[in-house]
């Protein structure tokens, strides 16, 4: 997918984004004007270049990583130059932080974003400025707990712990807030929840902005030792983005279920981890029935939205460490760990009714249409009796299947059933 460059992206956006960009920018421009901090010393200006060559070289040796990063359009942003704003927001004066982190964002977006991203002027404008407010939001942070200079001598050990806990968060709440609001404005479907990150993106921004502590404390102390500080917040950016990739391989991208191949890997060490015990555990083969003519009445896109609420539905049925993929066209696989026949039968048979009670909403060109009357078959095939090879376990699953559509569809049955 190649990236697209809108001349006037903003005016694209929804009608509210201008406004809040306005709005973040002007008071982020007003507040530098109006606490702009003491005069630089030299010693200020020779950290502000220390962090500076930090943070460029940081983002020069990560090229590579954000072009891998165009693959993953669809998840969130892990920017981790943090790492030197927040170390400067801690120890520079306000004027000096934020001329890093303006350039520090200029710099991301002449080399990374703008090229190899196409992210538009008015996100970068945007970010940047939430950025320089929660930079501005440390130094009264720092006053608060009686450090108007960090570099006091009396400044005791816990209350500066405590003093730099309480700016981290509420630096990340100063950038987090507008940022969330400007998800919702771009996707007003997503909850509030979902629009302040995952626990572990949360987790990840709480530890660069811990590392952001530990630069500061590095320059106030013995400032040559920065340098050590870019390589392990490049190969913690790295394997991130490749964790990150890693996920997207394993996804099936139309109902983010796993792929056949990540399906069948955590089958084949499900038997890895019974081989001794003979521990028994199910699979499930899932068609739906007649699912052509969904596609044939309502059109394919309509037929996807189904597939996604399908493979939904299966998931809210099942336990948190049982895996379901999707194995092809309308044909779903479930792994269920620790199951007998029975229980296998049963999580089936739950499934079979929660796919027959949907009713889906899709809309096809100006009219909405409601689907319903939906059904699936089941072939359930249990380990060790049924098979004890990952392909075997599939084969009697999906003759099962079979033999449930030939029983007239809408059905359960088990390899277990059918050897008797
Ligand atoms: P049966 O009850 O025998 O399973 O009937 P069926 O119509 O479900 O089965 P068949 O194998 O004849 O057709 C499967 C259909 O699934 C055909 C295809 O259009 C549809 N399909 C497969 N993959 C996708 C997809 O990704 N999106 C959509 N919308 N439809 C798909
Ligand atoms: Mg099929
Ligand atoms: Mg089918």
């Amino acid at each position: 997918m190649t990236a697209t460059r809108p001349r006037w992206a903003i005016l694209e956006a929804p009608r509210l984004v201008l406004p809040l960009c306005l709005g973040v920018g002007t008071l982020a421009v007003v507040l530098v004007v109006a606490f702009p901090g003491p005069v630089p010393t030299e010693t200020d200006w020779a950290r502000f270049l220390a962090l500076l060559v930090v943070s460029c070289v940081q983002t020069e040796l990560s090229l590579g990583t954000e072009k891998a990063r165009r693959y993953l359009a669809d998840r969130p942003h892990i920017n981790m130059t943090s790492v030197w704003m927040f170390g400067g927001a801690v120890v520079l004066p306000a004027a000096l932080a934020v001329t890093l982190a303006v350039l520090t964002y200029l710099h991301l977006w002449l080399r990374v974003w703008w090229p190899i991203q196409g992210r538009p002027a008015y996100r970068v404008v945007f970010s940047s400025a939430t950025i320089v407010l929660s930079v501005l939001s440390v130094p009264p942070v720092l006053r608060l707990f009686g450090a108007a200079d960090v570099l006091r001598d009396d400044w005791h050990g816990g209350r500066a712990l405590l003093a730099i806990a309480v700016a981290i968060l509420v630096y990340t709440t100063v950038n987090g807030g507008p940022v969330a609001v400007a998800v919702k404005l771009h996707h007003p479907e997503r909850p509030w929840r979902k629009t302040f990150g995952t626990k572990a993106e949360n987790a990840l921004e709480l530890a660069t902005l811990s590392l952001g502590g530990v630069t500061a404390t590095v320059l106030l102390t013995q400032p040559v030792l920065v340098a050590l500080m870019p390589l392990p917040v490049i190969v913690l950016h790295r394997n991130v983005l490749m964790r990150q990739l890693e996920e997207k391989a394993a996804q099936d991208s139309k109902t983010g279920l796993l792929t056949a191949e990540e399906w069948q890997t955590r089958v084949a060490a499900e038997l890895v981890r019974n081989a001794k015990s003979r521990e028994p555990f199910g699979v499930l083969m899932i068609d739906l029935d007649r699912f052509k003519k969904v596609n044939d009445t309502y059109g394919h896109v309509a037929g996807d939205a189904v597939l996604r609420t399908v493979a939904a539905t299966i998931t809210g049925q099942l336990r948190a460490y049982d895996s379901v993929g999707r194995w092809g066209g309308e044909e779903f696989v479930v792994l269920l760990p620790q199951i007998p026949d029975q229980g296998a039968c049963d999580v089936a048979e739950r499934v079979r009714t929660a796919v027959g009670d949907l009713s889906v909403t899709v809309a096809v060109g100006d009219t909405t249409h409601v689907i319903t009357n939906l059904s699936a078959s089941v072939g359930v095939a249990c380990f060790p009796d049924a098979a004890t090879t990952v392909d075997g376990l599939v084969h009697r699953a999906d003759e099962a299947m079979y033999f449930a559509k030939r029983a007239g569809r809408n059905t359960v049955v088990s390899s277990a059933e059918r050897a008797t």
